[in-house]
Formats: C-alpha cells, sequence, structure tokens
C-alpha cells in the first residue's frame, strides 16, 4: 500500500514511527517454511521491539518469545502468548527474576554462568519445583559483525566455554530440582554470512552427542537469534542457505530447533518519519536538522548504523553531501554523516529507513523529549498502537519536594 505520508503526520503529529505488520508477517512466515523439514519453533526475541500490538500479532501466528528481563516475560504473557512458548535469557538474571520466572512455568530458562545455576537451583529447591533449563554455550566463533553486537567470542560476557558447559550439564543432571532440556548460542547480531552459525551450530552439536553419550538427552537445539539485513541495500539473506546450514549440523539428532529472531522479523517493516526543521550551512559543512533525534533511534550514535533516508515529496534539487542531525545535545546525535540528499524545504517529511528493530524499544527521554508515537499498518489499514507522551506522563514517576 501507498501510504499517504502528509496525511500520516496530519493527523498523528511528527515524529513517529510506522511499522508494516503484513510484512513482518511475511518474514515470520517465511522463516518457519525455511526449517519445515524439521520441528521448529521460532521464539521472537522481543528486546528488538516490543510494542503489546506487535507482540498479539505474533502469537496470532503461534510465535513463541524469548525474554531478557521478567518484564519481557510480562509482556508476553500480557499479549496472549502460552507460557510454553517462552524462555528466558540474559547474564544478569536476578534472584527475584528467577523466582518469578519459575512460578509462571515457562519453556525453560537459559542459563549463563555456573553462579546462575546455583542460584536458580536455591529458588527451585525453594519452591520445590524442577527447573527447566538450557545452557548458552560460547562456541568462540567470530561473527564478524559490530564488536558490540558480537557476543560468541571467548572475549564476551555472554554464555560459558564448552568444558564448562558440560561440567554444568553434568551438575544439573544430578540435581533434584534441574532438568537440563536445551542447548543455546547466539553469537551475534547483525550477521550477514551464515558461514560462523553453521560452525557454531557444528560445535554445540558435537556437545550434543557428547551429551547424550552421558544420557543427557536434550530436547531443544536453540540457534539464538542474529540473522541480519542489509541497511545499505535491498538485499535478503538467504533462508534457505541459513537453515540448512543448520540442520546439515544436526544431522542424526532429533531436537526441536528454536530460532530467536529479532531484528530479521522486524526492522525492514518499521520507518520513523521526521520533518526537517532548518538547514544549515556552515563554512565547512551542511547540516539538516531534523524533529526526530537519538532519544528516538539510537542506532547511529551507538553503532554508527547507517540507515537509509529518503525524501518521498523532495524534487531532488541540488544533491550535496549533509549531515542529518537531531536536536540534542550531543555530536553524536546524527542520523547519517556525509549523506548526499537533494535541497530539503522547512517542514518536508523525511523517511529513516528499516527502522524497526532496536529503534523505539532503545528510546529514552534523553533531554527531557516524549517518547513518540507508533502505528501500524495491517490490511490496508493505519492504526495507533502507542500514543505519544506527553510532559504529564513523562513527569509522572518523579517524586517533587514541595517546600512546607
Ligand atoms: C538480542 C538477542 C536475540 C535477537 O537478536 P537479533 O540480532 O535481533 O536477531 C536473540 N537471542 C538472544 C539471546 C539475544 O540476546
Amino acid at each position: 500500500m501507498k501510504i499517504d505520508y502528509e496525511k500520516l503526520r496530519a493527523e498523528f503529529k511528527s515524529p513517529l514511527y510506522i511499522y508494516d505488520f503484513d510484512d513482518i508477517k511475511q518474514r515470520f512466515l517465511r522463516l518457519k517454511e525455511a526449517f519445515k523439514a524439521r520441528k521448529s519453533q521460532l521464539c521472537y526475541a522481543l528486546k528488538a521491539n516490543s510494542n503489546l500490538s506487535l507482540l498479539k500479532m505474533l502469537v496470532n501466528l503461534d510465535s513463541g518469545f524469548d525474554c531478557v528481563s521478567i518484564n519481557e516475560v510480562k509482556r508476553a504473557l500480557r499479549a496472549g502468548a502460552k507460557p510454553y512458548k517462552i524462555i528466558f535469557s540474559g547474564v544478569a538474571k536476578t534472584k527475584d527474576e528467577l523466582k518469578e520466572a519459575l512460578s509462571l512455568n515457562i519453556l525453560y530458562i537459559n542459563l549463563e554462568s555456573k553462579a546462575e545455576m546455583l542460584c536458580l537451583e536455591e529458588v527451585a529447591k525453594e519452591l520445590n519445583l524442577k527447573a527447566r533449563i538450557s545452557i548458552r554455550v560460547n562456541p568462540n566463533v567470530d561473527a564478524k559483525t559490530h564488536p558490540y553486537i558480537s557476543t560468541g567470542l571467548h572475549e564476551n560476557k555472554f554464555g560459558v566455554e564448552i568444558n564448562e558447559a558440560k561440567a554444568m550439564y553434568l551438575y544439573a543432571k544430578k540435581s533434584e530440582f534441574l532438568e537440563p532440556v536445551g542447548v543455546h548460542f547466539h553469537i551475534g547480531s547483525q550477521l550477514l554470512d551464515i558461514k560462523p552459525i553453521a560452525e557454531a551450530a557444528t560445535i554445540v552439536a558435537t556437545l550434543v552427542k557428547e551429551l547424550k553419550a552421558l544420557d543427557i538427552e536434550l530436547k531443544f537445539f536453540d540457534v539464538g537469534g542474529g540473522l541480519g539485513i542489509d541497511y545499505e541495500k535491498a538485499e535478503e539473506p538467504n533462508l534457505y542457505d541459513y537453515a540448512q546450514s543448520i540442520l546439515a549440523a544436526l544431522s542424526g539428532l532429533d531436537l526441536t530447533i528454536l530460532l530467536e529472531p529479532g531484528r530479521f522479523l522486524v526492522a525492514r517493516a518499521g520507518t520513523l518519519l521526521c520533518s526537517v526543521l532548518y538547514e544549515k550551512q556552515t563554512q565547512y559543512k551542511r547540516f539538516v536538522i531534523v524533529d526526530a533525534a537519538m532519544n528516538d533511534l539510537l542506532r547511529p550514535s551507538l553503532y554508527n548504523a547507517y540507515h537509509k533516508i529518503e525524501l518521498p515529496y523532495s524534487k531532488n534539487l541540488e544533491p550535496s553531501k549533509c549531515d542529518v542531525v537531531g536536536g540534542i545535545c550531543e555530536s553524536g546525535d546524527f542520523f547519517a554523516k556525509d549523506r548526499v540528499l537533494p535541497k530539503t524545504k522547512e517542514g518536508e517529511i523525511m523517511l529513516i529507513k528499516d527502522a524497526g528493530a532496536y529503534g523505539f524499544s532503545m528510546s529514552s527521554n534523553y533531554n527531557s523529549r516524549d517518547k513518540i508515537c507508533e502505528l501500524a499498518l495491517e490490511n490496508s489499514k493505519i492504526r495507533m498502537i502507542r500514543k505519544r507522551q506527553s510532559f504529564e506522563t513523562q513527569i509522572q514517576e518523579e517524586i517533587e519536594f514541595l517546600e512546607e
């Protein structure tokens, strides 16, 4: 559907996020289809975009959910997810979070250290439950992505080394309160090369076989997320190759494949609509100043990430290099550097593309800016799925010191 952005802005104001739910659905189904040769369960990684309407739409597709905080678990449940389709990951789960997750009877908890396992065992003992666990293994493969989003190397804080994992499984097997059901790896985000995933899958499958020989039978092979999108070009990852690399590693093993896609499902579907406020030409540089900022979309500032920029109503006059910047008091507040764009007009609509993942979910109130509204496009209809914040809602948790 061709979106009338002028009309959208007239109704909902600028800036705003809009997500194409039909595109997300279609991606979910294509990914599921790629794994049809085996039992598989997609568990959407909420942290990419955790809007409740989006989660509800995924629940209707029978999605599971990968959560990294107890509030994400609660979001998934609120959206209607079944507890047995929810998994809980993360290096810093607190004892209270573990307790609550156990009481909610979710599918399993992904453990990231021996200390965490002992803590979980204690909690399970208190509740007199048997905790289903999976262990996040660090296979030490280089995902060849940005260092901030690479997670599968010796130097990263995530997961445990293979030998440590083996010792943990042996301990868990003997424990009255732990039940090992899965193994997990997640080597990084924004992976465009399938090879490191295949390599990791092979290493972890070998561990599964060794455990089998020790009479530890796992049910879930959790390959994490990480499938990337090409932010500069329209190219899409080959899902068939992705699936084959994992299926090949698993030959001879009868496990359910669990996937935790985040970015792949939602990144392309999201657009950040904003408006040009001013152009500023200095002796050295041209700046296009817009009404959205790094508090709305942090990726360029945080990872130097590239996002395509479109000016849908531009006459394409006098293109030249410019920096597209927001109004926050940080030099790191930019959406693009040295980008060739035509001369813009005040009030002109600008679209920052592929902003559906790690966009709104990373947004903040920095500079006391209100969080912006979110819209969904589904079956040719547009609806609001989050109201724009207001000054009043922004300050509502603060306690003012009043003089007597
Ligand atoms: C962030 C994360 C994901 C999702 O990563 P994407 O790159 O968005 O697919 C999946 N699993 C775990 C454990 C994560 O931390």
